[in-house]
């Protein structure tokens, strides 16, 4: 029996069916872009405190070289990308808007040359708090987007136990192929990250979920497996937005994660291909996150592809390497669906930036700006994959009604997939509504402290 026919239900309901878009860059292999002559390094790179700087203008260092450090549990350090000379610690812009802190450093001909002192780690032989602490040791946040600290998420609190690691290899956002390529082409370090989080996690099985429209890496994991009996690798539809924690845990396991709750709960820690793969590679050797592997890719792009790229290389100067025609004056790092459109050209590549996309004035279908009042026709209804209301929301966030969003509507399960935004014929900006909406709601307490 064909494989796809024995996963073919394997989904959840709701969501939406997107062109995928992929196919300028599934097929180009992993390339390694050459150092920027400065490069932008921001602090906080995460989510969580950002991280304290311990060098100063003028120092000199080395590729790997802790140049900041985690700022408590909830943060992580931060590496040297390349080898040179610190210029300054200055105020940049980022992709969320405001600016942060960060560490530009001017980067020598010998960038590339490493710090020589990693010692090799025998991950087995470290205790789990050796492990967490290792982890966090890495830098290491979820590379599929979230930027949440590796760490962190394997603490899970005592009174529960995990007994299933899922691997995330959906990659369901249009355009991007990162994953796609590092579980082809790094399809024994992700096995051997994967088998590392298990044992730190005490897990006692693993399930890679991958999506059908990459049965290729299906296939590369399948013929790599044999040795580790309690992995499996498991296809499901290609149903956006399918990479979404809680949906990947009921279509893979049948389990429910309950609202405002979190996957421990229900036994389960969810990390992405990306994350797992680099951990893979970084943890044995005992070296810290310094770069990542980028799609960038769009009409505007001339040479799309999935490049391997230095943490602080800004935008401009990948922008220059790959080429792009038209001005270039629709830039969103990350995914069409949920990642962020950003207006510098400095805006430097972080850790959670998994794509660069990039789409000239011609090739924007941009029917209207006008927002039109809501005509009850329930698709966001329809379209949304937590079962929520965005129609009523929409509403209330309009009113700027922010209390009864969040405690009669549920508004915290909204994980701003934008599946709602899309399918409106009025053109309401319902997940943007809802981004606003949960930032007031966060801030309140401080302000009534
Ligand atoms: S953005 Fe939120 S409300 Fe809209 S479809 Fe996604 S989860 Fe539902
Ligand atoms: S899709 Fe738009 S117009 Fe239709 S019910 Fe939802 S908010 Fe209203």
């Amino acid at each position: 029996m064909n494989i796809l026919n024995l996963f073919k239900n394997k989904t959840f309901s709701h969501g939406i069916h997107l062109p995928d878009k992929k196919e300028h860059t599934r097929e180009q292999s992993i390339r390694r872009l050459h150092f920027a002559p400065e490069l932008i390094v921001p602090l906080s790179q995460h989510f969580g405190a950002p991280a304290k700087a311990v060098v100063s203008p003028g120092q000199e260092v080395v590729r790997g070289q802790v140049i900041a450090e985690a700022d408590g549990f909830m943060s992580v350090p931060i590496h040297a990308p390349a080898s040179g000379v610190v210029k300054e610690i200055e105020l940049y812009p980022t992709a969320k808007g405001p600016k942060t802190e960060a560490i530009i450093i001017k980067t020598w001909p010998g960038a590339s040359q490493r710090a020589a002192s990693f010692e090799p780690v025998n991950i087995a032989s470290l205790s789990h708090e050796q492990l967490i602490q290792a982890v966090q040791d890495t830098g290491m946040v979820g590379l599929g987007g979230a930027g949440f600290p590796t760490h962190v998420k394997l603490s899970v609190p005592p009174e529960y136990s995990i007994d299933t690691l899922v691997v995330n290899g959906c990659e369901c956002e249009p355009y991007l192929t990162t994953d796609h390529r590092l579980m082809l082409e790094k399809t024994a370090e992700l096995l051997q990250g994967t088998s590392m989080l298990m044992n730190a996690l005490g897990a006692k099985q693993a399930i890679i979920g991958i999506e059908d429209n990459k049965m290729d890496a299906f296939n590369a994991i399948k013929s790599h497996i044999s040795g580790f009996e309690h992995i499996q690798v498991k296809a499901v539809q290609t149903h956006y937005p399918q990479g979404s924690e809680k949906l990947l845990i009921k279509v893979l396991l049948g389990r429910e994660v309950p609202s405002g709750g979190f996957p421990y709960q229900v036994g389960v820690v969810v990390q992405n291909i990306a994350t797992i793969t680099q951990l893979g590679e970084l943890l044995p050797s005992n070296q810290g996150l310094i770069e990542r592997v980028v799609t960038v890719t769009g009409t505007g792009v001339n040479k799309p592809g999935n490049y391997l790229v230095p943490l602080g290389t800004p935008i401009r100067f990948l922008l220059d390497h790959v080429g792009f025609s038209g001005n270039a004056n629709h830039l969103i790092l990350g995914g069409p669906m949920m990642g962020s459109t950003v207006a510098s050209l400095d805006v430097p590549i972080t850790k959670p930036v998994s794509g660069l996309l990039v789409f000239n004035e011609q090739s924007v279908e941009k029917v209207t700006d006008e927002i039109y009042p809501c005509i009850k026709c329930a698709r966001c209804v329809d379209a949304c994959p937590m079962h929520l209301n965005p129609s009523i929301l929409g509403q209330l966030a309009s009113k700027r009604q922010y209390e009864p969003m969040m405690e009669t509507f549920n508004l915290m399960d909204c994980f701003e997939c934008g599946c709602c935004s899309y399918v409106c014929p009025s053109n309401i900006p319902l997940v943007q509504y809802f981004r606003i909406a949960k930032s007031v709601l966060r801030e309140q307490p401080r302000e009534e402290a």
